[in-house]
This record gives structure tokens, sequence and C-alpha cells, in this order.
């Protein structure tokens, strides 16, 4: 018996001509090829915080190595309303930041151009030249006005008039700029101070216009435009996708969200009689913090000093306080209600303070003393230990 003889052959050899080796080669070039495009692509997607940022790729990085992988805020700084403005925030990856910017900062352009009283073509100076009760309609573009204007009314009726934007009728007496300083006389602030009332200012929404009743009646909104420019300014942020971010104009702040996962934002709270010194450390969120000083703006004649907070019952800078800060889920409100709470002085500004719900102040009096509303006590005991 015979076997059948059994050729031996090499494994799959079916006659291509190509051995085994040969035909596995192209595979093993495309696994490289796949390896070398993973690797690229890996160190490519987190090789810096630009492209780390955004909140999947923070939060996936953060589990991971939070040191190296936390994302970065970046800053932009420009001038408006007469103030710095810093942006800080933390875009997400695929955030045009000059874009973004630009956005902003032209939101808040809008803002100061509706309400900066130095601009003849502003809403505010075009309202203050027209004879007493003459509407002026307000423009598309000019819409915020409206809210700003109720939002001033609602802060003098809390405040008992002592936010009033008509203050301007004796307030365009004064001069505080410290290169032409000036003073009205008595007799001067007797003349004007009858135009101070708040309820001159008359809104109708229906027609979408306003009027100042009264012979005299002019608004200023220097109290209350730069908390609504931070407001807008945080509006075109978060429609933009920006979960995290510090508007700074001049001091006063929206912080929004946190720096980075768990760690906070923090805020220095200045010393008003040097602004090298800071009187506390605090890490707020999703919240409004504004101050008004006595020493933002003043002059100084025959060695007294006069600031630019107006008491609307003497027509005089208010006394008393030297530095309110106010915390308040709108800058808007926080910013009126500083300028409110100022005038009101140490008693009835912290009584008016602690009222309101949601609304956290601290308030600091001629002899340098810090008096804080109830729900701040706690936090600024622990930041100043
Ligand atoms: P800053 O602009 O320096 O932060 P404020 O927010 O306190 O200060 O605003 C002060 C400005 O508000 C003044 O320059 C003036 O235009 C306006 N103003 C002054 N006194 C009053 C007042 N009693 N009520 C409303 N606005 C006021
Ligand atoms: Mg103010």
């Amino acid at each position: 018996m015979t076997r059948p003889y059994r050729r031996r052959s090499s494994l799959g050899d079916s006659g291509s001509g190509l051995t085994l080796r040969q035909r596995r080669r192209p595979v093993v070039f495309m696994l490289i090829l796949g390896m070398v495009y993973l690797y690229w692509a890996y160190t490519h997607r987190d090789r810096g915080p630009e492209r780390a940022r955004g909140k999947s790729g923070t939060e996936r990085t953060a589990r991971r190595r939070p040191r190296r992988w936390a994302p970065l805020p970046v800053t932009r700084t420009f001038s408006m309303m007469g103030t710095r403005v810093n942006v800080t925030v933390v875009p997400p990856r695929k955030t045009n930041l000059e874009t973004l910017i630009d956005g902003v900062r032209s939101e808040m352009a809008r803002i100061e151009s509706v309400m900066n009283a130095h601009d003849p073509t502003s809403f505010v100076s075009r309202l203050n030249d027209l004879p007493a009760s003459t509407p002026l309609r307000v423009r598309p573009e000019e819409a915020e006005i409206l809210d700003v204007l109720d939002e001033a009314r609602r802060v003098s009726e809390l405040s008992g008039g002592a936010f009033d934007i008509t203050v301007a009728s004796v307030g365009r007496l004064w001069d505080f700029d410290p290169h032409r300083p000036r003073i009205p006389t008595e007799e001067e602030i007797a003349s004007a101070i009858d135009g101070i009332d708040y309820r001159q200012v008359v809104v109708d929404r229906a027609t979408s216009s306003v009027l100042l009743a009264g012979e005299g009646a002019r608004i200023d909104l220097g109290g209350i435009a730069k908390g609504t420019a931070i407001d807008r300014a945080v509006d075109y942020l978060t429609s933009h996708g920006i979960r995290s971010a510090l508007v700074d104009a001049g001091g006063d702040v929206y912080v929004l969200g946190k720096k980075t996962r768990g760690v906070p934002w923090k805020i220095a709270l200045q010393d008003p009689r040097d602004t090298t010194g800071v009187l506390a450390t605090l890490t707020p969120e999703n919240i409004a913090v504004v101050t008004s000083g006595d020493y933002e703006r003043a002059i100084a004649i025959d060695g007294k000093r006069y600031h630019h907070i107006l008491d609307p019952r003497t027509g005089m800078p208010a006394e008393g306080l030297i530095s309110v800060t106010v915390f308040a889920p709108k800058a808007q409100t926080a910013d009126a209600l500083a300028t409110a709470l100022f005038v009101l002085g140490p008693e009835r500004g912290m009584e008016l303070a602690e009222r309101l719900e949601g609304v956290e102040a601290i308030l600091i009096t001629e002899d340098r003393r810090m008096h804080a509303t109830s729900g701040l006590k706690e936090t600024l005991r622990s930041a100043s230990e």
C-alpha cells in the first residue's frame, strides 16, 4: 500500500507567486501608518492649553492630569466708558478669541453710545436737549434704555430717592475733572435742586418713548451704565458658549462660573484708602460685584475733597461712607444699588441691603471699618483668616 505522496508546500501558497511574508507587507505597512496617525492625532489634540480647552475636553483631561491639562484663562483689555475693561475667558476649543472679544467690545460700545451724556448724539443727550414733556422715540438699537430706566426707577423707589438719575440737574453744575474742577455756589444748587425727582422720567412702553416732565429736568446714567454694559458683555459671552469668565470694568466685576473645574475665580476687595492694599480675597460665582467709592472721581479745593456721588436732597457729595461693594445677580442692579447705599450711609444703607433678597454688601465707613451684611459675615471671616 502506498500512500499518496503529499507534496509539502509552504502554507497557503496558492500559486500567486508571493510568499506569506511578502503578502503581509501592505497590512503591516497600513498598521504602522494607522499607529503613526493615531500618535499624531493624540499629541496634536493635547499639545497645548489652547487645544485642551472646552467643557468636555476640560472634564476629560482634568480627571487624568489636572495640572498639565488645566485650561488657561486668557485676558484681553480695552478702554470703554472712561475705564479699562479686562475680559478674561476660558474659551472652548474651537473659539476664535479675537472675534469673541470684538463682539464683547462692540456690545459694550453700543450701550455706551446710548447712555453717554458727553456724546450729543446719544439717547440721553437727545432727551436732555428736548423741551419739557416732549416724548423721544426709542430706536431699535437703543431698546435697552427702557429696561435701564425701569431698573433705575425701581432702585430709586427702594432707596427712597437716594438713587436718582435726575440728580443730573445739579450734577451738571459740578466738574470732578481735576484739571478743571468746579464747585457750584449755594445759590446755583438751590435754583437747580427742584429739578431732581425721578418721577419726572416717564417711560411709555406702548409707544416706546420717554419724556422728562418738568422744566430743567435732565438725566445722567453714570450710576447704572457701567453695570448695564457688563451685563450685556456677559450675555454675549454666554450666548457664545462661554461658561467661565470674568468681566472687569474698572473694578466692577461679573464672575461667571468657576475658573476651572473645582477652582473658583478670586476677587480682591481693595482697601479704599490704599489702592495696593487688599482687605479680603473672595471667591464668588455667578454674581456681580460692584463698588462705588469716594476715591474714584474726586477733586480737592481749599484742602477739602469733593467726590462725584451726590446726595439728591442736598446736591452735595454724600457723606458717611468711603466705599460700598454690592453683590447682586445682575451688574446693573449692583451698580445702581452701590450708588444708592453710598448715599443712604451706613445705617440706612445696611438696612436696605439686608432687606433685599439675593443682595449682599460691604460698607466701609470713614473710620475705615468694614460692615458686612449677615450673608457675608462668615465668608469674610474665613477670607481674612
Ligand atoms: P463709578 O462710576 O465711579 O463706579 P458710581 O457707580 O457710584 O461710580 O456712579 C457715580 C455716577 O453716578 C456719577 O458720576 C453720576 O454720574 C451718577 N450719580 C451721582 N450721584 C447719583 C445719585 N445719587 N443717583 C444716581 N446717580 C448718581
Ligand atoms: Mg453705581
